[in-house]
């Protein structure tokens, strides 16, 4: 379907190479910027592993504290048991009864004195374990302040490759106006179908015939007529790529 308008397909090469050489940068960013965050993976790892220590430095607290307020609980139940004896006592009708008050509230008393002393031991637990939780802190901080850093330089790197992709899209809807509808379709969609993008594959000359520049193909006699004859496009058996003569002149693109 020859509209007398469309240009010879080897006239549209300098063009298609244009439109090869930006996709392969568009290629090389969208890659770099999927793989950028990666760096950050350990660092992320780093602070995952910090947070997880420091949590579990706050448990030990809260768990030392429960138990601190659970004695409290029982000194206080002891205290009120003492002062109800005591009040039992005042009451008392007899000096032997008298004191056998006086001897349940010396327990009691005893009691009391021995989970005061326990109690005074677990806040040193409670104070140690409060140390080692803002200890595991001062480690989390610091690997997060680590992260923060490594992501702003991330971050400033990823702004980058945006702004080189939007001058990237400008340069190729540029260079893609100046090819031809139909081949720019075909070109479109070998680029997209290739894992590399790449589309376009020159056909060399070496000692035992013609290959495919792109995956190694042999191209034959026939083949290389057309594409040397450049009115239509040829392509490559093997890999489907638009295959085009390195050695060609860089023809005047006809509008
Ligand atoms: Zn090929």
């Amino acid at each position: 379907m020859d509209h007398p308008q469309k240009p010879l397909m080897k006239a549209q090469i300098p063009q298609l190479k244009l439109l090869q050489d930006i996709d392969k940068q568009v290629f090389r960013w969208t890659k770099e910027r999927r793989d950028k965050p990666r760096a950050l993976d350990a660092a992320e790892k780093e602070v995952a592993a910090k947070k997880a220590e420091f949590d579990a430095r706050s448990k030990d607290v809260e768990a030392v504290k429960k138990e601190v307020a659970k004695r409290e609980e029982d000194l206080k139940e002891r205290e009120e048991r003492r002062k109800r004896l005591e009040a039992q006592r005042d009451q008392s009708k007899s000096n032997k009864e008298y004191q056998g008050y006086n001897f349940e509230i010396a327990a009691a008393k005893a009691e009391g004195g021995k989970i005061e002393e326990e109690i005074l031991k677990m806040m040193n637990a409670v104070e140690e374990a409060a140390a080692k939780e803002g200890e595991a802190k001062a480690v989390l901080d610091q690997a997060a302040a680590k992260h923060g850093e490594a992501k702003k330089v991330v971050d400033a790197e990823l702004a980058k490759i945006d702004e080189e992709m939007r001058t990237l899209r400008d340069r190729r809807a540029a260079a893609a106006a100046e090819v031809h509808a139909d081949y720019l379709k075909m070109y479109d969609r070998i680029h997209k179908a290739k894992v590399d993008a790449v589309a376009l594959a020159a056909a060399i000359k070496e000692a035992d015939g013609w290959h495919c520049g792109g995956c190694r193909m042999d191209v034959n006699f026939q083949e290389v007529n057309v594409i040397m004859k450049g009115k239509d496009p040829v392509i490559c058996r093997s890999c489907s790529r638009i295959l085009y003569l390195d050695s060609q002149p860089q023809a005047v693109p006809a509008k």
